[in-house]
């Protein structure tokens, strides 16, 4: 097991480092964590020997402390004076031995980070021998502030992480002015985290101390993994089996993951307890919150009838009430209901039924699929074909089937002299002259209409999506709306087609059909298209393709149950006040200057970060500035995710205007903490 150590440095000579280590210490080991002390140099005194004895420790006390000089002087003048040389072999070998050990190894170090230890070495270069992260300790007091941010701006320059500070109260007494706000100052000044302050003790037996400093001294904070061995455990499990999607394997092993324990309402919560809005709805799936009731409530019961039949040659019940549901709500014109289980799948599936509709009435040479650029549709290969964005279709392209892509303008670059919405339709007035030359090639047009999501929130002006229907119509080519991502209330419409009254002749489904419980997708076709696929047996003209869990009861159940709330509840009519609500308070993003674009239709929003607000030159890609907000922004108890370097905002549907405030404040300290800093 992966142990950590934590390096434990003060502004000065006699800020109480022993004293707080053994607080530490007795913190950790109260929690049940396995934590050692280490002291590899010490000069004069009997710290390691005190730590041994108030902490019970079996280790040999030259172990804890293997270099140990009479005189309390600098280590290099005691050591030089003693004529025995601090032993660098030994230290290490102790420090090995420790530090398998134990779960945490605090390591003490001697006076402060610029102390030398002989003439090559000072303190922070064993700090940097050790590789370990930095804890300062400061004394409460006048001259606090000063010393404090010294050891802060040495610590950084020495290429070290600070995982946070800690004051001492070195003096019985109450607290004067200085030492009720030397903390909030020197956290401000020098923006690091505050683990509290240690009071003055005086009895020194762990149950005072942990009665004294027991959430008074945040130890979450102090230890960057997991304190929990169970989480400690599962992360050591999920870098030794999990492969994860959309990832470099090679970052997350140096990352610790966040691992996922529970969740309520618009709160994720991990294996440690620690609690975090779900800005992203679970990548855009959970509608109403999670643990909703109803839903809970449907999928046991659904449980204890029936979890699983098929839909090859059978019925079952919820697949049946739920497809009724579905046409019932449903954009006008649509008559069926094909399941599958993802996204990918339900565009795919929408696909092959365009291409043999033509095939199958005899339209052969109908056999071209449309779509546009910056598109994204899923990531099998049939729904890669469709796919605009190069970064995650280009490897494939040799395993892909042939598509027409229409040029379409990612709505925030426009070349000089160009406005919106004028330039989109310039776009679709092209797309309409490729649709008159080519029609009879064409079977279908693949479309996210309005929102193009995995593009990075690309939002089209009103009407090119009504002018799209029009164009399929007049040269009949069927149109496919994936409203895989705009579903189910996201664009603040139960469908982005109801914005433009547009009629499909194939919607895909899927992301929020269960509310975001369980995978389920579906495809719904018009009665025509249907009956495309309406012949004699011996015709051969049946739509082969079906997945082995297609209909399933479990996930019928969650869906029928989310669209009750839906009704229930009032949803959507509720929703319009929060949709309000988001689009004034997304305008402060305009505050910061790295912010080049802020894009929102109903509760799905784009914040695009920018090099330079004036050209638009976007971010290096390699900088991976989304990225880095989406780690900081988690310090604040938020979960977002990037897409490149626009940062989503799309929380479930039932969260509330203070639950929004909370995200987007941390969301801005969060673009400014990493713009500034990078
Ligand atoms: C997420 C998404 C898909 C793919 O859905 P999966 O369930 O991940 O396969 C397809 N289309 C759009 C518009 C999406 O946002």
């Amino acid at each position: 097991m992966k142990s950590q150590s934590i390096f434990i440095t003060g502004t000065d000579t006699d800020v109480g480092k022993t004293y707080t280590t053994l607080v530490l210490a007795s913190l950790l080991k109260h929690q049940g964590i396995h934590t050692g002390v280490f002291k590899p140099v010490q000069c004069g005194g009997d710290d390691a020997a005190f730590l041994k004895k108030h902490l019970e420790l079996d280790d040999d006390l030259r172990t804890i402390n293997p270099c140990f000089a009479r005189e309390p002087l600098s280590p290099h003048l005691a050591f030089e004076r003693q004529k025995t040389p601090v032993d660098l072999a030994a230290i290490d070998r102790a420090y090995e031995q420790l530090r398998d050990k134990y779960d945490v190894l605090l390591i003490e170090g001697a006076g402060g980070l610029m102390v030398p230890v002989n003439k090559d070495l000072m303190i922070c270069d064993l700090i940097r021998r050790f590789q370990t992260d930095v804890v300062i300790v400061s004394r409460l007091g006048l001259g606090a502030i000063n010393h404090s941010l010294l050891t802060i701006n040495q610590v950084r320059q020495a290429g070290l992480k600070i995982r946070g500070l800690i004051f001492n109260q070195t003096e019985p007494g109450r607290r004067g002015i200085p030492e009720q706000t030397n903390p909030e100052a020197v956290a401000a000044y020098g923006q690091v985290k505050q683990l509290g302050t240690v009071p003055y003790l005086k009895d020194l037996k762990s149950t005072s101390i942990i009665k004294r400093c027991d959430g008074v001294i945040d130890t979450h904070l102090l230890l960057k993994s997991p304190s929990n061995p169970n989480t400690r455990r599962l992360t050591e499990w999920d870098k030794q089996y999990v492969w994860h999607p959309f990832t470099q394997m090679r970052d997350w092993l140096t990352d610790e993951p966040l691992i996922i324990d529970q969740a309520r309402g618009s709160y994720l919560i991990d294996t440690d307890g620690r609690r975090y809005l779900d800005g992203v709805s679970s990548l855009w799936v959970n509608v109403h919150g999670h643990g909703k009731e109803h839903i809970d409530r449907a999928v046991k019961d659904q449980v204890d009838r029936l979890s699983h039949s098929t839909l090859l040659g059978l019925s079952n019940t919820p697949a049946v009430e739920l497809a009724k549901k579905l046409i019932e709500i449903a954009p006008s014109g649509l008559s069926k209901v094909f399941y599958s289980d993802n996204g990918s799948s339900s565009v795919e599936i929408a696909i092959k039924m365009a291409y043999q509709y033509w095939q199958n009435i005899g339209q052969t040479q109908k056999t071209g699929i449309v779509h546009l650029a910056n598109s994204y549709h899923g990531d099998t290969l049939g729904s890669v074909s469709v796919g605009g964005i190069d970064l995650f279709h280009k490897v494939y392209r040799n395993l892909i089937f042939p598509t027409i892509q229409i040029d379409f303008p990612d709505c925030y670059r426009l070349p000089e002299g160009k406005q919106y919405p004028d330039y989109a339709f310039e776009y679709v007035d092209r797309m309409e002259a490729y649709f008159r030359d080519h029609h009879q090639e064409l079977a279908a047009m693949v479309i996210e209409p309005i929102v193009q999501g995995a593009a990075g929130m690309i939002i089209w002006p009103g009407g090119v999506l009504k002018r799209m229907e029009d164009i399929c119509r007049r040269y009949d080519v069927l149109l496919i709306a994936d409203e895989v991502a705009t579903g189910f209330g996201r664009t603040g419409r139960m469908f982005a087609c109801e914005h433009e009254e547009v009629s499909p002749d194939i919607l895909c489904l899927a992301k929020g059909i269960t509310g975001g419980y369980l995978p389920l997708a579906a495809t719904l076709t018009s009665q025509r298209v249907y009956d495309g696929f309406v012949f004699d047996y011996a015709d051969q003209k049946t739509f082969f393709h079906g997945h082995t869990y297609t209909g399933n009861p479990l996930c019928c159940a969650a869906a029928i149950a989310s669209l009750e709330v839906f009704g229930k509840e009032r949803v959507m009519a509720k929703l319009a006040p929060k949709i309000k609500y988001l689009s004034k308070h997304l305008q402060m993003f305009y505050n910061l200057d790295s912010v080049g674009d802020v894009r929102q239709l109903g509760m799905m929003a784009g914040i695009e970060l920018v090099a330079d607000r004036a050209t638009r030159e976007p971010y290096p890609w390699t900088e991976k500035i989304g990225v880095k907000i989406c780690q900081e922004v988690r310090k604040h108890g938020v979960i977002l995710r990037p897409l490149g370097n626009v940062i989503v905002i799309m929380p479930p549907l039932s969260i509330t205007k203070a639950e929004i405030r909370t995200m987007l404040d941390a969301t801005y300290k969060a673009i400014q903490a990493v713009v500034q800093g990078s």
